[in-house]
């Protein structure tokens, strides 16, 4: 497999920095998937210098990104034509004040992958789940360090889907009822919720009680109130199937929730593609058999 590899600048600058977290956490997995990292200049040096994936070869070096190394990304999530330059997935850690992070290239990058279902891993959290979830697929014992990321009952999942893909949101649901009801609490933004909620009581939820505590709908607001749960460590996973082939008038607002779960880097995974929501699921049920 093939990942691109960036960090904004506050995210390498010392060894404390976000990357290093994720690669202490996540060297072993880097060679036992063999991942190559195409990983762009600055991001590329600061592993280099450090004492992370030292003589590891599948480290490639791409262009600063002042000189393209980012664009050359957005190209190779597209896919350029041979294997070697298509990329199955973006680790990004971003810092949501660093101007960067919303340069047209960092919007496309995160953009194509939602258009090509490919993991857009913009937290040290969503990229050590990722890396996981990897692991299981490919046969590999689970790692306990991952458990923080599978204690459901301690955990609020939040569930938005805009218009053009709630239906896909209603199918992913019904299809993993069973372990997305095992998260503490539920919470999503109105439409969503109120269509989840009438699901979940057709599966026989008590009539009593919502699956999913609803918040505003999405224009009016319902993303910067999940996006304060986020920032409190009171909403841990969000799934968000984002329809990038509109206008979408909460725009803002939409990426005002992402930037909150970039500021809860160490905590806060996101996950907007359904085909890896539904690989994670898989993934979560064969770990759930490892852990008995
Ligand atoms: P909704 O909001 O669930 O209320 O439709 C989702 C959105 O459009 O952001």
């Amino acid at each position: 497999m093939r990942l691109g590899l960036a960090a904004n600048r506050l995210h390498h600058q010392n060894e404390e920095g976000a990357l290093f977290t994720w690669l202490h956490y996540c060297e072993t997995g880097v060679s036992e998937l063999a991942l190559q990292l195409h990983t762009v200049g600055r991001t590329y040096d600061a592993i280099a210098s450090s004492s992370k994936l030292q003589g590891y070869s599948g480290l490639q070096r791409y262009p600063f990104g002042h000189q393209g190394g980012l664009m050359q990304l957005v190209a190779e999530v597209v896919g350029m034509g041979t294997p070697e330059r298509t990329l199955d997935g973006i680790v990004y850690l971003m810092d949501p004040v660093d101007p960067s992070s919303i340069f047209p290239e960092a919007l496309a990058l995160k953009r194509q992958c939602v258009i090509h279902g490919k993991p857009f891993l913009s937290t040290v959290a969503s990229a050590r789940d990722w890396m996981e979830m990897e692991r299981i697929h490919a046969g590999l014992t689970p790692d306990p360090q991952a458990d923080v990321f599978h204690d459901y009952a301690q955990q609020t999942l939040a569930l938005i889907a805009h218009d053009a893909m709630k239906p896909t949101m209603m199918d992913f649901v019904a299809r993993n009822f069973d372990l997305l009801s095992r998260f503490g609490s539920r919470v999503g933004t109105g439409t969503t919720g109120q269509q989840l909620n009438e699901l979940a009581w057709s599966k026989g939820w008590p009539k009593d009680q919502v699956w999913v505590q609803r918040y505003n709908s999405g224009p009016l607001g319902g993303d910067a109130q999940i996006a304060a749960l986020v920032l409190n460590n009171q909403c841990h996973r969000a799934i968000f199937f984002e329809d990038p082939h509109v206008a979408r008038q909460h725009e803002a607002d939409i990426q005002l929730l992402e930037r909150a779960v970039t500021t809860a880097t160490y905590t806060a995974v996101c996950t907007t593609a359904p085909n890896i929501a539904q690989r994670w699921c898989d993934a979560a049920v064969i770990r759930g058999k490892h852990r008995k």
